[in-house]
């Protein structure tokens, strides 16, 4: 059934890309197959993040432990994304995207958001009620309702473990649900993948081609380079045991562009394929999910060169610490949906005084981007599990 699974999604690309570009934009009536997937796994998060979180706190036993592995977790992340975002800048220093494009900016497409701030974005992560934080899907308040749940029960210890009980119990539930949900991933890749590619032709792909090229390889280097390295020396696991093991993952972010809507499948798939424990997986993924986005971070080097290379401007060495900073924060505040970079992206140009219309420029083609970063994001959170897992023979890791 596993093999199975990784064959058939490969096929279901293979068609995809055969139906998009035989049909072009009239491959978007397999759009629905796709929004029935999307629409299944998004059921799952809010029920699946509360659960597990909880369960992956408590299941920390105390509190010091629970320090070590955040404070494991979230070293790693910091220290990837700012490989990630390095690697992006020096992409976009390399392959010079923003010159030449023969772009031009159409003013009625100039949409940028505004983005709260640094303090409102981190006072916003408490909930002032956190049912309406489930029933709203804030998953930021959320994690923080799920964290506090689980060090409650920690602390209160013999009376409370009825409550754990309970999220152990509804936990599982979530797992076999994701599981009947995953016979359906390469429909999903099928009907959201199709669209995709009928809907992009070389009109809108070819000016922002150097743009494509720049992510993808960033993106592979990142991959082939960091991960792999952090995977083997650090989690001590064959590569391409690691990378078989998340491909539906991988896969299913890819075709979904969302990490948070992955989740349920990238629990799966590391627990089951990579052996990584439920105490790990269910605390170090959902939280990644929502703060761990190395191809967002990518994606912010290469888009704040793109448009300095458009507009002519030369960036200083501390514009480029500024970028290294801001797009490291951008890619932690960045949600786990479709287009949250790209959001984002106005908090770094902003930062470095870029003119905001750049972002007009990347907007058409940044469904392509987006499938890129948020695969990079998700092969991130599985790689810090394999780092963090603690090893049979060894008690401390070394990160
Ligand atoms: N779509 C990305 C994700 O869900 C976020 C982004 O737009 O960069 O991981």
């Amino acid at each position: 059934m596993k093999k199975n699974l990784v064959v058939q999604i490969v096929a279901a690309f293979i068609l995809a890309v055969i139906v998009g570009v035989i049909f072009g934009e009239k491959a978007s009536v397999v759009q629905p197959l796709g929004d029935l997937f999307l629409r299944l796994i998004k059921f799952i998060i809010v029920p699946l993040i509360l659960s597990t979180l909880v369960v992956g706190v408590t299941s920390a036993g105390d509190i010091n432990q629970l320090g070590r592995l955040g404070g494991k977790t979230i070293s790693y992340y910091l220290i990837t994304t700012l490989i990630a975002i390095i690697i992006g800048l020096f992409a976009g220093f390399l392959f010079q995207p923003g010159s030449g494009t023969g772009l031009t900016i159409d003013g009625a497409k100039i949409e940028a958001k505004e983005t709260e701030g640094v303090i409102a974005t981190l006072l916003n992560i408490i909930p002032t009620n956190p049912v309406e934080a489930l029933t709203t899907g804030s998953v930021l308040q959320i994690i923080f309702f799920a964290i506090f749940l689980g060090i409650g029960i920690t602390v209160v210890g013999e009376k409370a473990k009825p409550v754990q009980q309970f999220f152990e119990g509804f936990a599982e539930v979530m797992y076999k649900i994701t599981a009947m949900v995953m016979v359906l991933v390469p429909i999903g890749v099928f009907g959201l993948l199709a669209p995709v590619v009928g809907n992009y032709g070389p009109s809108v792909l070819l000016p922002l081609l150097k743009v494509i090229i720049a992510m993808v390889v960033a993106c592979i280097v990142h991959v082939a380079v960091t991960y792999t390295i952090a995977v083997k020396t650090i989690g001590k696991m064959s590569p391409i045991k690691f990378f078989k093991g998340i491909f539906p993952a991988a896969a299913v972010a890819f075709s979904t562009c969302s990490s948070s809507g992955t989740l349920p499948i990238t629990m799966k798939n590391v627990q089951e394929n990579l052996g990584i424990s439920n105490k790990t997986s269910s605390f170090v993924l959902p939280l990644g999910a929502t703060i761990n986005m190395d191809g967002t971070a990518i994606y912010q080097g290469i888009a704040v060169m793109f448009v300095a290379q458009y507009f002519g401007i030369n960036l200083t060495f501390s514009q480029i610490l500024m970028v290294v900073l801001v797009g490291t924060l951008a890619s932690i505040g960045a949600a786990g949906v479709p287009g949250a970079g790209l959001v984002m992206l106005t908090m770094t140009l902003a930062a470095v005084n870029l003119p905001l219309e750049g972002i007009a420029l990347v907007a058409g083609i940044d469904r392509i981007l987006d499938m890129f970063r948020t695969s990079v994001n998700v092969i991130g959170d599985t790689s810090c599990c394999v780092v963090v897992e603690p090893k049979k023979n060894k008690e401390e890791m070394p990160i």
